[in-house]
């Protein structure tokens, strides 16, 4: 289980919800944040700091954020626009830094409205 990120984040990315992660799995793409589903370890802390309530754990996702789950996984499992693989577990958002690139979901929206 994980907690996903949704489309409330994209275009926002003020990234409270960094600070916040003990095991810093929460990355930066181009427009948006992913949490890694794999390294996430269900704390909850990210949850109540987001001023935009983007983040849910993956059984209380309302249905319209209902994609932002495998969209989330495939930021890391798929090849992103400009990479040659994909990022797979890198261990640490700090390290890896901000990924020019988005998701398919989060790539194919329009500019979000503050
Ligand atoms: S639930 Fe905890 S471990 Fe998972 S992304 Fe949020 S702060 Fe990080
Ligand atoms: S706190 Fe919310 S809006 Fe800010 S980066 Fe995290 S998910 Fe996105």
């Amino acid at each position: 289980m994980t907690y996903v990120i949704g489309k409330p984040c994209v275009d926002v990315m003020d990234r409270a919800c960094v600070e916040e992660c003990p095991v810093d799995c929460i990355y930066e793409g181009a427009r948006a944040l992913y949490i890694h589903p794999d390294e996430c370890v269900d704390c909850g802390a990210c949850e109540p700091v987001c001023p935009v309530e983007a983040i849910y754990y993956e059984d209380d996702l309302p249905d319209e954020f209902e994609a932002y789950k495998d969209d989330n996984d495939a930021f890391f499992s798929e090849t992103l626009p400009g990479r040659d693989e994909p990022l797979g577990s890198p261990g640490g958002a700090a390290k890896l830094g901000p990924v020019a690139a988005d998701a398919p979901l989060v790539a194919s929206l329009p500019p979000q409205q503050p």
